[in-house]
């Protein structure tokens, strides 16, 4: 009996990429092959380093990848044992055609899980802080579809969405705001019904705009807003701060390049990522090994000679730590020598190494540090560690 891998349909959230389940990312750490939708914030790639990833389009560039064609795909790769993450957008189940995957997995006799995301409504309850339920404003709440079908025997039956005692929140919504918002008029909604479009929520670029249900169908053209978008129809839009939690911090809309290597700009770009900015990594140092080792080895081999080693940076210690192991030796080659470091992200490294730093100087430069070895130099030996 041959072994057949699993399908793990995971819900990726709405964009931000805190919002996955842990269930989610251990899913994507074992997964051999992701299938992600063009929804999915990419970022989340990096919780499947080994897998092999595969974009399926249904927009933009590329080619548009049929349902069937995606069921095939999966079966397929379970059938070669392969443990296979199907990534979606917001949660697999909220128009996100998971059954019609699973019932080919099924057919197919492969075993599969399911994962669920943080759908968009409910993503923009949360960064837009919209109550979609709410004690004496809205007792449910529908997400509802506002795609047309191109046979237009729309299933939506408009007068019970008229009537619906509660939130409605449309997906797919913007392109036909015109249609929709009409039929429910029609059916007697209120133009007057309070109305909020959330774009691209929970990204740095979230957009919002509010409405009413008579003003809709003019404020997305005008805008000429692009999916994706949801819409809030309802009472409760009334009860969101005019800035909500997202949108009041600090350095929400503003974007911040960071160009120190990955590794050093990891807790700034943290930082300014929990104060609301949009971080893009892009290294432009690359910190690597000496293309030639021999001189560091040499000095390495001679430590003992050394009265101080100054280290100029945290790579500088990491690096020459790592080599005196590489070459056989380990912390007791230091054990007599004083230890300077520039600053004190430098004595942090340090520490971790179990190291104590014997001076830090009160500036975080070459010169300060110099003026306050410069008592102790005479006659001394150092050996300056610099990356
Ligand atoms: N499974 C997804 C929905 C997929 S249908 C979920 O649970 O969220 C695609 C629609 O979802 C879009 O047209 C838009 O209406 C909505 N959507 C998805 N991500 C969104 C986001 N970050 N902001 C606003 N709407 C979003």
């Amino acid at each position: 009996m041959s072994v057949s891998g699993k399908v793990y349909l995971v819900g990726a959230g709405p964009g931000d990429p805190g919002l996955i389940t842990l269930r989610g990312v251990e899913c994507l750490k074992k997964a051999d092959l992701v299938f992600y939708d063009y929804l999915v914030n990419t970022a989340i790639l990096e919780y499947a380093p080994r897998a092999e990833k595969v974009c399926y389009r249904q927009r933009g560039e590329g080619r548009k990848v049929s349902q069937d064609e995606i069921n095939a795909r999966l079966v397929e790769a379970a059938r070669q044992g392969k443990t296979v993450v199907r990534l979606k957008g917001g949660d697999p189940d909220v128009f996100g055609h998971s059954a019609e995957e699973t019932t080919a997995l099924t057919a197919a006799g492969i075993p599969y899980e399911i994962v669920p995301g943080v759908t968009a409504a409910l993503a923009a309850a949360g960064y837009v802080e919209i109550p979609v339920t709410h004690g004496e404003r809205a007792s449910a709440v529908a997400l509802v579809t506002g795609q047309q079908r191109p046979d237009k025997s729309d299933p939506l039956d408009y007068a019970v969405l008229a009537d619906f005692p509660g939130t409605l929140v449309f997906y797919m919504g913007v392109l036909s705001a015109g249609r929709w918002s009409k039929a429910l008029m029609e059916r007697g909604k209120s133009a007057a019904t309070p109305v909020c479009i959330v774009r691209r929520c929970t990204w740095p670029d979230q957009e919002i705009v509010r409405c009413t249900l008579g003003t809709v169908a003019q404020g997305t053209e005008e805008r000429r807003l692009r999916p994706p978008a949801v819409i809030v129809v309802g009472e409760v839009v009334n009860l969101a701060p005019v800035k909500a939690w997202f949108a009041a911090r600090p350095l929400a809309g503003q974007t911040v390049l960071a160009i120190r290597p990955r590794l050093e700009s990891d807790a700034l770009s943290d930082q300014l990522r929990e104060l609301g900015a949009n971080v893009i990594e892009h290294p432009v140092i690359r910190i690597s090994d000496p293309a030639d080792w021999r001189p560091v080895d040499a000095a390495l081999e001679r430590l003992d000679e050394f009265d101080w080693i100054v280290f100029h940076s945290a790579n500088g210690v990491r690096y020459f730590i790592s080599r005196l192991v590489t070459i056989g030796g380990d912390l007791r080659r230091l054990g007599m020598v004083n230890l300077a470091a520039i600053g004190p992200a430098t004595a942090e490294e340090l520490l971790r190494h179990n190291l104590r730093a014997d001076v830090v100087p009160p500036e975080f430069c070459a010169e300060s540090l110099a003026e306050t070895l410069a008592g102790e130099a005479s006659g001394k030996k150092f050996l300056l560690i610099r990356a």
